[in-house]
């Protein structure tokens, strides 16, 4: 279990106060200048030397992609910082706390993050549902200001930077980091066709870095306490702290930091009071939002939750986004809604995801009334195949493995229903008495 000395986010909960004078007296804001002293080049190899990941669910080393921005911008094509707190994903519900509790230790973030990438100015992109997440960020942002925490000479360390917060209008492909650049220059938010990559050409067509408001947020207390400390959590390329969302059929549904590769049944047992009516009663586990394959039971119960270890079990991290169902579960049903929520977002571009995402979801409802043939089930996987990986952005993927995950794990539940369904149909009515 993680120690409460080696908590990043002391206030997850909200039980202090947000405001700087309270973020202050819990180390934020602490001579920032001089953790930006040793230049931007130094604060890249504190972060890569942390093994820090992307908490924003792809995992990829923050460090390195930090590292592809241009070391000297060229005039008139400034650096930028772009931070997603879209947070959209069913099940995901670690960066809203992050925001209403503990903003300054993001905004921090923001400014030495956006340092070392020579960045300008950052934007948080944040969710338009998050009504009043963004009333507490404009409020921690406009404070910032007036203690002379951003704008010129931010923090007293010399150099000029701007954050500016955003309100989406609340559509889940704007999580996409191109589509929110589209979003943030006012367009409808569609991914774009990478590459050119937004390190390359991105917000207004300038170099551009999009990151997770996890990602941001650990910064500032990874260069407090040294890259040594992070990476001596968790398991090797698995390092560091993780918000997990518990949500589904726990005792207690929670947030909470623990250490990456936390044993599954120890992070349940320990922060969300059991699984509803005991171990015995669970069935099923999306371990990192809706978009990850499902994992069963006995597959999860002892597993370590991190990056290395739900991907060997064909399934993902993702955003910890922990979905727990327990054995009064209909699994087809919960499937076949995730299918419906992907078609819902399709943004249309490309006919795999705007076509296929439909026509997934109502085999999906064909195959939970166990209306559909049993060969629909081997046609529905390979349909799932055609959409994945053949799409502009990842929402062909995360639509089609929800469906692929079911299928591998439970194509005897799907067969039972269509053969219990043929064999009711197939029994004579009752012969009314005269
Ligand atoms: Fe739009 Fe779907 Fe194509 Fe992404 S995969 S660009 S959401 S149509």
């Amino acid at each position: 279990m993680l120690a409460d000395k080696d908590r990043i986010f002391t206030n997850l909960y909200g039980f202090q106060d947000w405001r700087l004078s309270g973020a202050r007296a819990r180390g934020d804001w602490d001579n920032t200048r001089a953790l930006m002293a040793d230049g931007p080049d130094a604060i890249i190899d504190v972060v890569k030397a942390s093994g820090l990941r992307g908490r924003g669910g792809a995992g990829f080393p923050t460090g390195m992609k930090w590292g592809f921005m241009p070391k000297e911008p060229k005039e008139g094509r400034p650096n930028f910082l772009v931070i997603n707190a879209d947070e959209s994903e069913p099940g995901s519900c670690k960066d809203r706390e992050i925001i209403r509790h503990d903003p300054h230790k993001l905004i921090e973030g923001a400014l030495i993050a956006g340092f070392a990438m020579r960045a300008r100015a950052a934007y948080i992109y944040i969710r338009g549902e998050y009504v009043r997440e963004s009333e507490t960020l404009f409020a921690a942002v406009a404070e910032a200001y007036a203690a002379g925490l951003l704008g010129k000479n931010a923090a007293g360390s010399g150099y000029q930077f701007d954050l500016f917060v955003h309100r989406g209008s609340g559509a889940y492909i704007c999580g996409e980091e191109t589509a929110m650049l589209e979003s943030l220059e006012g367009k409808p938010g569609k991914p774009r066709l990478k590459p050119p990559f937004p390190a390359g050409a991105g917000l207004y067509g300038c170099p551009t870095t999009v990151n997770n408001v996890e990602s941001i947020a650990v910064v500032p207390t990874i260069l407090r306490r040294g890259a040594a400390w992070f990476a001596a959590i968790g398991r090797p390329k698995n390092e560091g702290t993780k918000l997990f969302q518990i949500s589904g059929h726990v005792n207690k549904p929670c947030v909470v930091e623990e250490a990456m590769s936390i044993p599954f049944r120890q992070l349940i047992d320990e922060h969300a009071g059991g699984i509803r009516g005991g171990w015995d009663n669970l069935l099923a586990v999306i371990p990192g939002g809706s978009s990850v394959p499902l994992v069963p039971a006995e597959q999860i119960i002892d597993a370590p939750m991190d990056f290395d270890t739900l991907r060997d079990l064909k399934s993902g991290l993702g955003t910890a986004a922990i979905i727990v169902m327990d054995k009064s579960t209909d699994v087809v049903r919960a499937i076949a809604r995730l299918s419906y929520f992907y078609k819902h977002e399709s943004c249309g571009q490309c006919t795999p995801c705007r076509e296929g995402t439909g026509w997934m979801w109502r085999v999906m409802e064909r195959l939970r009334t166990g209306e559909a043939d049993l060969s629909e089930i081997d046609l529905l996987e390979d349909v799932s195949k055609q959409i994945e990986g053949h799409t502009i952005c990842a929402l062909g993927d995360a639509a089609a493995w929800p469906v692929q995950g079911l299928i591998r794990h439970y194509r005897p539940e799907l067969e039972r229903r269509i053969l219990a369904r043929k064999a009711a149909e197939a029994e004579p009515l009752p012969v009314a008495a005269e």
